[in-house]
């Protein structure tokens, strides 16, 4: 790992101050570190200087009749919110399926959004893929089992967190700040796609940092379904949160969004329209899941997520609609 300076912010304020002036990647945040450490020993990332942002909101608080979550709040300390637990199911199942334990008690709610992404040419320092500023993507004609099966390049990365699944199926929005002050910002404007930002993942300006995460009021049924390998600790190979607005039986609006089949969590519109205006039964769900995953495009090594993204949508919407 290259040297580095390091500073501890003690507040929202020094952090900013720190990280003004930024140029990408010369000064980073570090908040549980767990991803960004990695990404340094294998020479990934190499800052100047890293500014902990561990001093950020720990709190998890009620506001505007939905919940106002700190960046700096530990992913276990989500999972035992028993607000969040109650209103926000969808988020909690995903937080309480994040990796191990030990992963939950370092890991933030703000690094797990921003945690960069698991392509293995990406975290190999070997591959000088097309996002580090090479000319190709290697996992075009290599291995891309857990690759993008939506999306069309000219990078194939999933989107890593599972935590912003749920945020956009709730609505919610991030709150960033920085030297010009702080924005709100919709969390499904929030990441960008390869095409648009083809070296960073998110909107945000290198001296910008995630504060906090908010969600409006929850609609009536939510749920979140992942498939993984085996009960491993490793991220899903496809996931789906489903969000559901009732009048009574029946489905006034829902929002469908899926992980770790896109660059960014991959809202499925067309399945939101077969629901809306339905009662749920098993067959509407397979309905709803057949138009989720219509438009997928798979590579040569990951056809098989699609029958698997398609089961995570009709087991999320099913399990909501009990929920
Ligand atoms: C074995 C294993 C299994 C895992 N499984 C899953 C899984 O199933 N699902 C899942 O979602 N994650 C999974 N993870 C990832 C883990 O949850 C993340 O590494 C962790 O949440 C990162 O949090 P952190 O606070 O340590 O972030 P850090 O490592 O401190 O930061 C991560 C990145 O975000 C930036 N950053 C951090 N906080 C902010 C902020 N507030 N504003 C702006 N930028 C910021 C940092 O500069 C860095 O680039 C797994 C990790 C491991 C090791
Ligand atoms: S998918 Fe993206 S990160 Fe992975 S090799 Fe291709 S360009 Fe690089």
């Amino acid at each position: 790992m290259k040297a580095f300076a390091y500073v501890n912010a003690t507040n929202e304020k020094e952090a900013i101050a720190a990280l003004a002036k930024a140029e990408r990647g010369r000064m980073l945040p570090m908040a549980g570190g767990m991803d960004l450490l990695g990404m340094m020993k294998d020479y990934i990332v190499s800052p100047e200087r890293v500014v902990s942002i561990r001093n950020l909101d720990q709190t998890i608080t009620s506001a505007d009749g939905g919940l106002r979550i700190g960046a700096a709040v530990k992913i276990a300390d989500l999972v035992e919110h028993a607000q969040a637990r109650r209103l926000y199911p969808a988020l909690v199942t995903a937080a309480e399926d994040v990796g191990t334990p030990q992963i939950r008690n370092v890991g933030t709610v703000g690094g797990n959004i921003m945690q960069r992404p698991r392509c293995w040419y990406f975290r190999n320092e070997e591959f000088n893929c097309l996002k580090k500023g090479g000319s190709r993507c290697f996992a075009v004609e290599g291995e891309n089992q857990y690759h993008a099966i939506f999306g069309d390049g000219p990078c194939h990365i999933v989107h890593p967190s599972s935590l912003a699944v749920p945020v956009i199926a709730y609505g919610g929005r991030f709150r960033v700040a920085g030297p010009n002050g702080a924005r709100e910002i919709d969390a499904g404007q929030f990441f960008q796609m390869p095409n648009q930002n083809l070296y960073g993942e998110t909107v945000l300006q290198p001296d910008e940092i995630v504060t906090h995460v908010l969600l409006p009021a929850p609609g009536q049924r939510s749920a979140t379904y992942e498939v993984r390998f085996k009960q491993s600790h490793d991220w899903p190979l496809a996931a789906a949160s489903v969000n559901l607005v009732m009048s009574g039986l029946t489905v006034r609006s829902a929002r469908v969004v899926m992980g770790a089949v896109a660059p960014i969590p991959w809202r499925a519109q067309a399945a939101e329209r077969v629901l809306a205006g339905k009662a749920i039964t098993e067959a509407i769900a397979a309905e709803a899941a057949a138009a989720a995953v219509a438009g997928a495009r798979p590579m040569t090594g990951n056809a098989y997520k699609i029958q698997i993204a398609k089961t995570a949508v009709k087991r999320a919407i099913l399990a909501a609609s009990r929920a």
